[in-house]
């Protein structure tokens, strides 16, 4: 069969890859612990299923949703948008439901680029930005996220003449895979640059809300003054809420971007099931006290992991945000081999970086969806290995 030149153009998608071996190993009957796939653990808190529960018997929603939501669910998110951000949103013209971000940001791309034209990516990085700019007939340049910037891209080095041909710049923060958090002042110097090369900034806020200090909670990009001008930003329930399989989210931003974006959206989907919209209304509107309750847990873990790991061999450090570990790996292994004998000889799937990017060489991912008694199980596993 002869695919695509796009397809031909993708690389494996890796978390399907590691699912893959991960699901032989069991087969085997070995007891495996995974660090693997980025998906909570925990069941979406009940308060929100019931609201979908009730949401499945009005009529009106088993017709097509169609468009950028019900109004209901854009004013919602303009409210919590407001209180958490302090960003004002208008819900007719600066808001779009999506099925998820994955979706979403996949498509975004197809709404803005010619042949020729250059997106800019992060690596390592979240591998759709990659393959919807290449779906698109678009070209990536990779911006390296390196530990001595904080794992903020260096805009300086991108080439003059790449600057001139980018059409859009994907960035990701609080960021998958590093747990890095971005500065204000890294986003007013992402506003400016995007500015002086007319690109419009894409930034992908899954994470705001898994941080672990509550005074230094992420910032919206949106609250950067001009990013509204140039920028939007994807959100999503599927990790604030832990509702992955829902697949719920949405953009805002830039009113022109949205509605370019909606005409790609009008012509692949018909919208997000309005019963589920319903539910990601009472998420952003009830009280938020399963959000805080999910930073604790993750806290937890976070510290027995991150301590545990800086024992056996792992140069590593404590993120302030997402439920990634970006761990260095042992001296003398590249990132694959550290993968391959975790999981071989320790029974325990991890992510290696450079499957995010070939600036992720030298790491390895853990994702935090064990609780604390599997993770101390997994750290003495890791106690017995030679490196
Ligand atoms: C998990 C994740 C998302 C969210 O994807 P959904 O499609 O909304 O489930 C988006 N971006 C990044 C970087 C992620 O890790």
């Amino acid at each position: 069969m002869k695919y695509s030149n796009s397809v031909e153009k993708l690389p494996p998608y890796l978390f399907i890859e590691i699912d893959r071996k991960k699901k032989e190993l069991l087969e085997k009957g070995v007891d495996i612990i995974s660090f693997g796939v980025g998906d909570p653990d925990k069941p979406t808190p009940k308060h929100i299923i019931k609201a979908c529960q009730k949401a499945l018997l009005n009529p009106a929603y088993h017709q097509y949703p169609f468009g950028a939501g019900l109004k209901s669910f854009r004013h919602a998110i303009a409210g919590w948008f407001k209180t958490r951000f302090g960003v004002t949103l208008n819900p007719d013209t600066e808001i779009h439901s999506n099925i998820g971000s994955k979706e979403a940001i996949g498509h975004f791309p197809l709404a803005f680029l010619n042949p020729g034209d250059v997106v800019l990516v992060p690596e390592p990085g979240y591998p759709v930005y990659n393959s919807g700019t290449i779906f698109a007939g678009g070209t990536p340049y990779f911006m390296p996220l390196l530990e001595e910037n904080n794992f903020l891209p260096d805009l300086s080095r991108i080439p003059e003449d790449i600057c001139n041909k980018a059409k859009i710049m994907f960035i990701n923060y609080p960021n998958n895979p590093t747990g890095a958090v971005a500065t204000k002042e890294f986003f007013k110097e992402v506003v400016a640059f995007a500015k002086k090369y007319s690109i419009i900034v894409a930034h992908d806020a899954a994470y705001s809300e898994m941080f672990y200090d509550k005074t230094k909670a992420p910032v919206s990009f949106l609250s950067v003054p001009g990013a509204m001008d140039i920028g939007v930003e994807f959100h999503s329930f599927s990790k604030t809420f832990n509702m992955t399989g829902w697949r719920l989210g949405w953009v805002c931003g830039n009113a022109d971007i949205i509605k370019g974006f909606s005409k790609v959206k009008d012509n692949y989907d018909s919208g997000v099931f309005s019963a589920i919209q319903e539910a990601g209304v009472v998420a952003l509107k009830s009280s938020q006290k399963c959000v805080e309750n999910a930073r604790k847990m993750y806290k937890q873990r976070r510290d027995v992991l991150v301590n545990g790991l800086s024992k056996v061999g792992f140069k590593v450090k404590k993120p302030q945000a997402t439920f990634y570990v970006w761990a260095g790996v042992p001296q003398g292994y590249t990132s694959a081999q550290t993968t391959e004998k975790l999981l071989t000889e320790a029974g325990i799937v991890t992510t290696p970086g450079n499957g995010m990017g070939k600036s992720g060489e030298g790491y390895v991912r853990f994702v935090i969806t064990q609780d604390v008694k599997r993770i101390k199980e997994a750290l003495e596993r890791m106690k017995k290995l030679t490196w």
